[in-house]
């Protein structure tokens, strides 16, 4: 085949994929590719008919911005168009933008406007005699969907504005759905079978895009308004930062970050700077859009094909992609749960390589009905471990399987069981080795024994080497078996070896935390230790006496009695006192503990010591260290970067400590403890 035939059909078959996707994102809102994916196609298409632009046409998608509107809405036609926007990935695309525009108007500095880019969706709104009378969507850009009664259910749209205002204008903005309404939405969605919306973009164009505003009204969505279209009469500001201000005090809702940056090394601090904060956003955002200052310069620079010169979308790398779930492995933990995950054909997204992604339970996999061999959309969000989003459904061939957790444990093969209530499965084999390995890696951990230089890694490797069956073993281990490992030199044994010496005097309430009785939280250990003054004590413990405790239940108590009735247990516990380790509480049954009765929370990141460290010392005290604030919390301690926490504590007047303040705490019931 001649070059240029083959050229041609490259393009034919790209823009036939780019058409077929186009529709299902924007006409039917439920896309089978990631945006990075689709952006990559336009790429291709865009580099091919830059090289060949005899074979471009007006009908391309390189040249057409969304998709024609659907005529049950009501056609809006838009006085001037709804445009896209330029896309940069990279500080060098952005450089070549500045070089591009500084090109087209030489000896001119350009001062910019950096903007959030909301996920959502473009609307226009328009008014007539101060009046709020059409809300259209972007539609094709010269067309769009008349959506006006939904959008009159969105509270932060002024169904008015005041006087000051021009006669008739339109403003321009993102309808969105903040996390927590997505969230809902996409519950509410699944308890019904329906399918997920796939991204918030999708979510807030199916909820502006509904037949009946009722559907609409009933959806937590928000506004931002980012430009002004098009004004009849009125005295504007010749500048994009002074027309957003004078938006605002018209009554539109206006993005709080909007920043004037005076030159583009400060937006590209702007942009880097949002790339490590978006996470903390209550709404998400795909990037951040930069425009020029000057609406004369904006004027002068005009448009190529569908994109404003005058604006470039900076975007952040991506979080979704596509890719298959070759099959689904199962991981046992420490306390027998069957936890399955997916094993996928490795993908790079925003460039980490993934090629695991969680699967919660079996529930979780029937709910989202993924399949084995399925197409799925993967999504990663900052440091979380990768999900699936959904199956995409459409790209079935027939051999995909559906997935049933194994009747027998694959580690141990011993008989696998679902407590009714329970979403997990577990082994029933105490001794099976994957729960023991766990088991020995969680007694070793901050907040249980504490044991400094034996972690995740060391653990395993002295598993492997049969070293260690159980957590009893670690305190038999020899300087000769240690410096026999990989990695580990003199210093590291011996620093091993004092801290596994050391961890044989830690409180009471920690070492029952650190057995792995099933249900035994640090909490739980610290009440425990108020009713019971040794293991041994608590060994002997009968289910009335343990049910008597206020906060234990019929399902701690079993698991207790459970625990203590295993032989191997036993045999753990009898190695762990013949070897030194502390099996009473130092306090005896002391109910006046410095902190007794008092109750902590902890939010955000400490700085001195991990959170699991600070709430075992606070219980060892004998306060409480809850997870979530209520009436009952005395006081949250607030660290780096703090959580929703803050504003649930400051809503209830709850005393807030800085992580100073908690030490100094600390220290002070430490010292009337002696
Ligand atoms: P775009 O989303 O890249 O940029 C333009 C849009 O940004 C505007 O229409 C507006 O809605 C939005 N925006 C948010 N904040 C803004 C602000 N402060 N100022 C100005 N605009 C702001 O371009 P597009 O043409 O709307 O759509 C292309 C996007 O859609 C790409 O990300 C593409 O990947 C995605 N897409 C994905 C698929 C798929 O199958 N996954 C299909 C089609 C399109």
């Amino acid at each position: 085949m001649a070059e240029i035939d083959s050229v041609k059909q490259k393009i034919a078959q790209l823009r036939d994929q780019l058409n077929y996707h186009s529709r299902r994102y924007y006409v039917l809102d439920s896309p089978e590719i990631s945006d990075s994916e689709y952006d990559a196609l336009m790429q291709e298409l865009k580099k091919l008919e830059e090289s060949h632009p005899d074979l471009v046409t007006a009908d391309s998608p390189t040249q057409r911005v969304g998709a024609e509107p659907i005529s049950a809405f009501g056609i809006v036609n838009h006085p001037r168009p709804l445009l896209s926007l330029a896309n940069a990935f990279s500080d060098e695309d952005l450089d070549a933008w500045h070089k591009r525009i500084s090109n087209l108007l030489p000896g001119h500095d350009f001062d910019f406007v950096c903007e959030l880019k909301i996920d959502g969706l473009a609307v226009a709104l328009t008014y007539e005699n101060h009046i709020f009378t059409v809300g259209a969507t972007r539609g094709n850009g010269l067309q769009g969907e008349n959506i006006t009664q939904n959008l009159k259910t969105i509270r932060s749209i002024p169904l008015s504005v005041p006087e000051k205002a021009p006669l008739s204008f339109e403003v321009r903005g993102e309808a969105y759905l903040p996390k927590d309404g997505l969230k809902k939405l996409n519950d509410e969605r699944a308890a019904e079978g329906l399918p997920l919306f796939a991204n918030p973009r999708n979510a807030a164009a199916g909820s502006v895009r509904q037949l009946d505003s009722k559907i609409t009204a009933r959806r937590p969505l928000d506004t931002f308004i980012y430009q002004l279209g098009w004004a009849e009469g009125g005295n504007l500001p010749a500048n994009h930062w002074e027309i957003m201000q004078y938006l605002k005090s018209l009554g539109f809702k206006i993005n709080p970050h909007v920043t004037h940056c005076r030159n583009i090394d400060e937006v590209k601090e702007y942009f880097h700077g949002w790339t490590d904060k978006r996470e903390q956003l209550p709404y998400d955002i795909d990037g951040v859009v930069i425009k020029v200052n000057s609406i004369a310069f904006q004027e002068e620079l005009g448009a190529v094909g569908h994109d404003p010169r005058w604006a470039i979308a900076y975007k952040f790398p991506a979080v979704q992609g596509t890719t298959r779930l070759v099959d689904i492995g199962i991981n046992v933990g420490r306390t027998g749960s069957l936890n399955p995950f997916a094993i996928l054909e490795p993908v790079n997204i925003g460039g980490v390589t993934i090629s695991r992604a969680t699967l919660h339970n079996e529930d979780d996999i029937h709910r989202k009905d993924i399949r084995i061999g399925d197409w799925v959309l993967l999504q990663r969000a900052g440091e979380v471990i990768p999900e699936i989003v959904e199956p995409i459904v459409s790209r079935r061939t027939g051999d995909e399987k559906v997935f049933y957790m194994p009747k027998t444990c694959p580690e141990c093969g011993a008989e696998v069981i679902r407590i009714e209530g329970e979403a997990v499965h577990r082994c029933t084999n105490t001794a099976c080795p994957a729960q023991a390995l766990e088991s020995i890696i969680h007694f070793a951990s901050k907040g249980a024994m504490d044991i400094d230089g034996v972690g995740e890694k060391l653990c395993q490797s002295l598993f492997e080497q049969g070293l260690i069956k159980d957590s009893g073993d670690l305190y038999y281990l020899k300087r000769e078996q240690l410096l026999n490992l990989e990695r580990m030199g003199d210093k590291s044994v011996s620093r091993v070896l004092n801290s596994i010496e050391a961890s044989k005097q830690r409180p009471l309430a920690q070492l029952i935390f650190a057995l792995g009785i099933p249900n035994i939280g640090g909490e739980t250990a610290s009440v425990l230790v108020q009713h019971f003054s040794s293991i041994n004590s608590l060994s002997k413990a009968g289910c009335e006496q343990l049910m008597n405790i206020p906060s234990i239940g019929p399902k701690v108590s079993e698991g207790i009695l459970a625990f203590f009735r295993q032989p191997q247990n036993t045999a753990i516990i009898d190695k762990l006192r013949k070897a030194g380790v502390k099996m009473e509480s130092a306090e005896g049954l002391r109910k006046d503990l410095p902190l007794s009765g008092q109750e902590f929370v902890i939010t955000g990141r400490m700085e001195s010591a991990g959170r699991p460290e600070l709430e075992a010392k606070i219980r060892a005290l004998g306060g409480k260290a809850g997870s979530d604030v209520t009436r009952k919390t005395d006081f949250l301690v607030v660290g780096a970067d703090p959580g929703s926490k803050l504003a649930r504590a400051q809503s209830l007047g709850t005393r807030l400590l800085n992580e100073k303040e908690l030490l100094a705490v600390l220290n002070d019931a430490e010292a009337r403890l002696k």
